[in-house]
């Protein structure tokens, strides 16, 4: 190893795992017959069930590894509106008003987990810390001037506003960027924390939660189904599917439409208070206009910088790029490249080819997912959603119900596409 990259007692796991390790649940039999069985435990399960249980329902949570072992305790924490779709190319693709509403899904999740948190008591170092995008060109910046400058639809506002190159060391200090834009509603937390508090709600609730449980198959049985697991067999009236970029060969209908990528991270040792306060003067959330995303932001207690991003055209375990993510951080904080890293991960985000989120049922079996990178709002609020539907109440009806969920030819779980798309998109962030 070379030690010069790496801090003492380095790891190759989640920083955020070392204040919130992984739940240890009192080992319960796997019921013969539940209401609602979910699949998955991250934050898309966990608000079903929510719903589920509090609606009345016996509501069991299985996962194949520890609760909350996928994205939902290794991502960022950094908390957007999350589409990744705009407005005006969802109104040419879908039309006016279903391009509306679901452009308004996306303010609707960031305003529901604001609301969530605080209705819940749910402590996990949430704050309204705004997010900086910065534009990684001079084109990058007028693109991103000239999209906010037009004065959204009712309903889409951001209060965003511009900051140029001249006012770039109010935001961050560093030349990388050549002006940026703020968005001061997005905030902050610490995700596994929020999963912790919403593992601790559902429990509390009644929900039923089993880890090491991996679900193998769904058969239909007479009104219900039977969820054949690594456990045993359960039967129940109705099946959630929560298991996004984690998505394998139980479900194959979900599995064809899925498209797991991997995103990376790195925390670095800590850093003096001065030099963090200097990088990071308002301590937002960052990410830039590039294709291959990164993203990065300083740890709740502000002693590190926790970097991520998509560093290599391949799938690798998260230790080998953990060179590569170095670099990228260095490329932007030329005076960090003698820190060294103390933790580095990585985790399976879960695309669409349409790039929007999914929620809905096909066979009877409810399911949510493709929250493409940017779910810890939507994977909340949309679980909620698919629990609300389970219940057969309207107010869980979304319009992303509306839209339908696409696969593509000769495409079965294996991103095959990937090394030529990630090549083109860092072609295309090389020239613009
Ligand atoms: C490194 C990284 C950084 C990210 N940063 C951000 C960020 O800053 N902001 C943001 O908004 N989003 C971010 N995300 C995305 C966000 O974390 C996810 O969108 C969100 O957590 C998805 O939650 P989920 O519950 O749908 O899926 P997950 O949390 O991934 O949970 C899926 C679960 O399903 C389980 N599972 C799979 N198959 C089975 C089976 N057959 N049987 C039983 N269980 C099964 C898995 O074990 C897993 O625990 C990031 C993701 C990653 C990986």
């Amino acid at each position: 190893m070379n030690t010069q990259l790496y801090a003492p007692g380095y790891k190759a796991k989640p920083y955020w795992w070392d204040h919130t390790p992984r739940p240890a649940l009192n080992e319960v039999p796997l019921p013969e017959k539940v209401d609602v069985v979910v699949i998955g435990s991250g934050y898309t399960g966990l608000c079903a069930s929510l719903e589920t249980t509090r609606g009345g329902r016996h509501t069991l949570v299985i996962d194949a590894q520890d609760a909350g072992w996928g994205c939902s305790t290794r991502n960022g924490g950094q908390v957007a509106t999350g589409l990744s779709v705009g407005y005006e190319r969802l109104v040419r693709k879908h039309g006016k008003a279903l391009g509306y509403a679901i452009a308004r899904e996306g303010h609707n999740a960031l305003a529901w987990i604001c609301d969530f948190i605080e209705a819940e008591s749910i402590s996990c170092e949430f704050r309204r810390s705004g997010r900086f995008c910065g534009a990684h060109s001079l084109r990058a910046y007028e693109a991103l001037a000239r999209m906010y400058g037009r004065p959204p639809p009712q309903g889409l506002e951001t209060d965003c506003h511009m900051v140029t190159q001249a006012d770039l060391r109010s935001e961050i200090d560093s030349d990388f960027y050549h002006g940026g834009v703020v968005h001061p509603r997005h905030a902050a937390l610490n995700p596994a924390r929020f999963h912790q508090g919403l593992l601790t709600r559902a429990i509390d609730d009644g929900v039923s939660v089993i880890a090491n449980c991996a679900a193998s198959g769904i058969d239909k049985s007479g009104s219900g189904f039977v969820v054949n697991t690594t456990k045993g067999s359960i039967v129940t009236h109705d099946v959630v599917v929560a298991t996004n970029g984690y998505t394998g060969h139980a479900t194959p209908w979900l599995r064809n439409r899925i498209v797991p990528l991997g995103s990376y991270i790195l925390a670095t040792e800590p850093l003096s208070k001065d030099v963090i306060d200097r990088l990071l003067p308002h301590d937002r959330m960052m990410t830039d206009t590039r294709k291959m995303v990164v993203y990065y932001r300083t740890c709740p207690e502000r002693r590190r910088i926790l970097f991520g991003g998509r560093v290599s055209v391949r799938e690798e375990d998260a230790h080998s790029l953990a060179p590569a993510l170095h670099r990228q951080m260095v490329q932007i904080f030329p005076e960090l490249s003698a820190t060294r890293i103390s933790h580095m991960w990585m985790g399976f985000v879960g695309f669409s080819f349409d790039r929007l989120p999914h929620l809905g049922r096909q066979d009877g079996i409810y399911y949510s997912m493709g929250y493409c990178g940017s779910g810890i709002a939507l994977s909340g609020y949309m679980g909620m959603r698919i629990g609300q539907q389970v219940l057969g109440l309207a107010e869980g009806d979304s319009p992303l119900n509306r839209v339908r969920y696409q696969g593509r030819p000769y495409y079965w779980g294996k991103p095959w596409f990937m090394v030529p798309a990630l090549h083109y998109y860092k072609w295309r962030d090389a020239l613009t």
